[in-house]
């Protein structure tokens, strides 16, 4: 095996992984949306999340309680966060899923 194949290799199992993990995250947010307020308070606790609104409605910061001082910008209006996860991917991150989570809880 060249060290190409196996870069290739790990590549489409870490795509693999990915997918995995937004099956995941797509179950939990299928989960909140028949549940209401509380369900979303202790998800947001489980997963580590704070996300705080600011000025503009569609524009929130979600902040990582496992490491403190990170934080990344989500927008609602564009589907976006600038987190890693979210800039690799193009594909809903868990601060998206959770800001999305806590606007419907209201
Ligand atoms: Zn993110």
């Amino acid at each position: 095996m060249t060290l190409v194949q196996i870069a290739q290799q790990m590549k489409m199992e870490a795509h693999d992984k990915g997918n995995a993990e937004e099956k995941g995250n797509l179950d939990r947010d299928d989960t909140s949306k028949v549940m209401i307020g509380g369900i979303a308070k202790r998800e947001e606790r489980a997963n580590g999340i704070e996300v705080v609104k600011t000025s503009n409605p569609n524009v929130w910061i979600a902040k990582s309680q496992s490491r403190p001082g990170v934080e990344h910008e989500v927008n609602l209006e564009l589907g976006t966060c600038s987190c890693e996860d979210f800039t690799k991917r193009q594909k809903p991150c868990k601060h998206l899923i959770k800001v999305r989570i806590v606007v419907k809880a209201g």
